[in-house]
């Protein structure tokens, strides 16, 4: 990573239906985030929160109202996120649910193309046509292949801002239909939990690193949900069987190791759903391995 980090809130709950997942920023610095980077010898700048839309504020919400408020708040997030790449400083974004995802990236893309390792149970591919529960934080990742609702889309400009080659899916346990054929028709790379379990965290990042050995930067972007419910309570969507404590750290200390990644998302901590604010915890301790933090 860069010297110098920024912390950028981003308190943004409107892409699904449990609340709380808005005090995440607060939960992630509660535990602690700026003083552990710190202490490994970063400069830390903590933005403070994005004034994203709020659901209190916006009244009764229909859908396309939603996409509207939605599309503001990313808006934001983008161009947050392409200052601080031209300002030459890593970035952590504090969710917030993963639709906060579709800023971050389209800003961190704005001009050069990026490597995405997306940790997560689930495939967040849905588009409006075929999602069930019109929940947008199972969008994010199509809509940044260039696929979904337009105003989506066309955060940070009319275009796709990730090349299915560009990414890698880590983690997945928890799949709609329509998600695994939209997924494979495009070609992205999928590593399931079962390859996990299979060959191990090791041989399965070093698989997702050859996958994007032709991008000169990496980012990655951390639904907690990936992890086990035992070890990551505090989530909206928990799913069953996901990675371990290790198994997570693994993954961070070894994207590390290749000194391409500059950013990253904290995403989907509901605090009111937590036990002692140990989902932050487990967050903070990730964002500390992937920030360079070694066992000695
Ligand atoms: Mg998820
Ligand atoms: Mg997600």
């Amino acid at each position: 990573m860069e010297k110098t980090i920024q912390l950028i809130g981003v308190p943004m709950d409107l892409g699904q239906n449990h609340r709380g997942v808005d005090m995440g920023p607060s939960a992630i610095r509660y535990a602690g985030l700026e003083q552990s980077l710190t202490r490994l010898g970063y400069t830390v700048h903590d933005m403070g929160n994005l004034p994203v839309p709020q659901r209190y504020g916006l009244g009764k919400l229909d859908q396309e109202k939603l996409y509207t408020a939605i599309h503001q708040g990313c808006e934001l997030v983008c161009q947050t996120a392409c200052n601080a790449l031209q300002a030459h400083e890593s970035t952590i974004f504090l969710g917030g649910d993963h639709t906060i995802a579709i800023g971050s990236i389209s800003g961190l893309t704005c001009n050069e193309e990026l490597g995405v390792i997306w940790l997560d149970a689930h495939g967040d591919s849905n588009t409006p046509q075929s999602s069930t529960t019109g929940n947008v934080h199972g969008m994010p990742l199509s809509v940044l292949l260039g696929h979904g609702h337009t105003e989506l889309v066309n955060v940070g400009g009319k275009k796709a801002k990730l090349r299915p080659e560009n990414v890698v899916l880590v983690g997945v346990r928890d799949f709609d239909t329509s998600e695994k054929i939209f997924l494979n028709d495009l070609g992205v790379h999928i590593l399931t939990m079962r390859d996990i379990d299979e060959r191990g965290m090791g041989k399965v990042m070093q698989e997702a690193l050859h996958q994007l050995r032709h991008c000169r930067r990496l980012h990655v972007s951390l639904d907690m949900d990936c992890l086990d419910p035992q070890t990551a309570p505090g989530v909206g969507t928990p799913s069953p069987g996901g990675i371990t404590y290790r198994e997570a750290q693994l993954a961070m200390e070894i994207i590390a190791d290749t000194g391409k990644c500059n950013s990253l998302d904290l995403v989907e901590i509901n605090p009111i759903l937590d036990h002692g604010n140990i989902t932050a915890q487990v967050a903070v301790d990730l964002a500390v391995s992937l920030a360079g933090k070694t066992i000695i």
